[in-house]
């Protein structure tokens, strides 16, 4: 398995760092011609979702990445990764828009918004979680599977082969959250 990770701005050498640990083959995707190479799974990194948008549309890889999910490419985000998936954005505008949540940007508050939590993620059990200036998902449509939740406020889902974190995974040390995507990626 081959898995790319979107490069442009954000949290995405971490990923790759996750990848490494469970023996995944993985590249960067920073440019236009790196979509020539095959890939079996994409990965949407945390980081600024208006600046990642706005470079997915410069360099021209915004519809070509859009056809590919479309088409069945399973894809993991996080954090901003989510916002970019979303069909709707409460505070910010929709890039992909193709998964039926509706995202809340910044939802715990601009500046004091870090925080860690734990808390069940569908069949895991306990999982670490560390929010980052964080979303959480307002409203999850009848496609999109809740997959945990903190105080209330659903913070991963599922739809398909899409799967959408409103934490870091990759900034903790543990692999399950990535295991589970691979998994999926598999199935
Ligand atoms: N607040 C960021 C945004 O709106 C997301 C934060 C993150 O990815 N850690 O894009």
């Amino acid at each position: 398995m081959n898995v790319g990770i979107l490069a442009l701005q954000g949290a995405f050498a971490e990923h790759g760092a996750m990848l490494d640990r469970l023996e995944t083959e993985h590249f960067e995707i920073r440019q236009r011609k790196d979509l020539e190479r095959a890939f079996d799974a994409l990965i949407l990194p945390g980081g600024e979702s208006t600046a990642i948008s706005k470079l997915l549309r410069d360099l021209d890889l915004l519809e070509p990445l859009a056809e590919k999910i479309k088409n069945g490419l399973p894809v993991f985000g996080t954090c901003a990764g989510l916002i970019l998936l979303a069909e709707k954005v409460e505070g910010g505008v929709p890039c992909f828009g193709i998964m039926d949540i509706s995202a809340k940007r910044n939802a715990y508050g601009r500046q004091l918004g870090s925080f860690h939590a734990e808390a069940e993620f569908d069949d895991l059990g306990m999982i670490p979680m560390t929010f980052i200036r964080a979303p959480y998902i307002q409203s999850a449509g009848s496609k999109a599977k809740v997959l945990a939740e903190v105080d209330g406020h659903i913070v991963a889902a599922r739809q398909d082969k899409m799967l959408v974190t409103a934490f870091h995974p990759e900034l903790t040390d543990n692999l399950a959250i990535h295991e589970y995507f691979l998994n999926l990626v598999e199935d």
